[in-house]
């Protein structure tokens, strides 16, 4: 048994199947990496993991409670933190404000509904913040706007943003995206780090250099379909992996 098991999952767009009959199993302490070609259903799989979406069918377990018609909130008040694929910060905040406010929103709930509350316990939660600011290396930007952050400096922003929240599964939606080759192998030996703390980490991913550089079990999606799933020395020569990239 996983932290996160993932069972018989189908979700349809009008006449689209993005998924069909999706099973998962992401083990505790690992980093689980998902890839596949463009479309293959890699954002809306997790989009089914964080409450955005609801599968048509299926179960998803994250350490003994079921997250199937749970609220975004709720499931990461339950320890699954994300980290976007379009980065969703507040631009025109700090970095040290932008990493408060998910620390906030984990301890109060959905902080939309919460923005009168008062900020009990602030300094402890400025405290956390910086510390994740520091985990990516940017304690010395923390006073910044995040607006005038480069691209890759937002991307690992987001990522403080995840890890204030402490959370048991961290969730990253091509954390490499956009990125410049210097930039992703700075983010790799972040990510790294950040796995041998023993957190579990979901990855999706389109760059084969960080796939193979982080995971140690991929998931391979194909038009909704899981193609494959093993460890990464398998995946690399695994006929039906490279018939989906080459035909893809
Ligand atoms: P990936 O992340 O692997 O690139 P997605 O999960 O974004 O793929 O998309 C899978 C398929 O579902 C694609 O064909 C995409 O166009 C379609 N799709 C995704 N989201 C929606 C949506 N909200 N409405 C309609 N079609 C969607
Ligand atoms: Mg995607």
């Amino acid at each position: 048994m996983g932290i996160l098991n993932v069972s018989s999952i189908n979700m349809h767009f009008g006449g689209l199947q993005a998924l069909n009959n999706v099973n998962l199993d992401v083990r505790q302490g690992t980093v689980h990496a998902i890839i596949g070609p463009n479309g293959a259903g890699k954002s809306t799989l997790l989009n089914c993991f964080v409450g955005r979406l609801t599968p048509d069918t299926g179960v998803v377990d994250f350490d003994g409670i079921s997250l199937i018609g749970l609220k975004p909130h709720e499931i990461n008040q339950a320890g699954v933190s994300r980290v976007f694929q379009t980065p969703e910060i507040f631009g025109d905040l700090s970095l040290l404000e932008n990493v408060m406010i998910p620390a906030f929103a984990k301890r109060d709930g959905s902080y939309r509904q919460n923005l009168w509350a008062p900020l009990r316990g602030e300094s402890k939660i400025r405290e956390r913040a910086m510390a994740a600011l520091a985990d990516v290396k940017m304690a010395d930007k923390a006073g910044m706007i995040a607006n005038t952050l480069s691209r890759g400096d937002k991307r690992r922003l987001e990522l403080a943003m995840g890890l204030v929240q402490e959370p048991k599964l961290l969730l990253l939606d091509e954390p490499t995206a956009g990125m410049a080759r210097a930039d992703t192998n700075a983010t790799i030996a972040l990510l790294k780090e950040i796995s041998a703390t023993g957190l579990t980490m979901v990855i999706i991913e389109h760059d084969m250099h960080v796939v193979f550089s982080l995971a140690e079990r991929i998931t391979v999606l194909a038009q909704g379909t899981v193609i494959a799933e093993d460890e990464p020395a398998k995946i690399k020569g695994h006929p039906k992996v490279q018939e989906a990239y080459l035909g893809g």
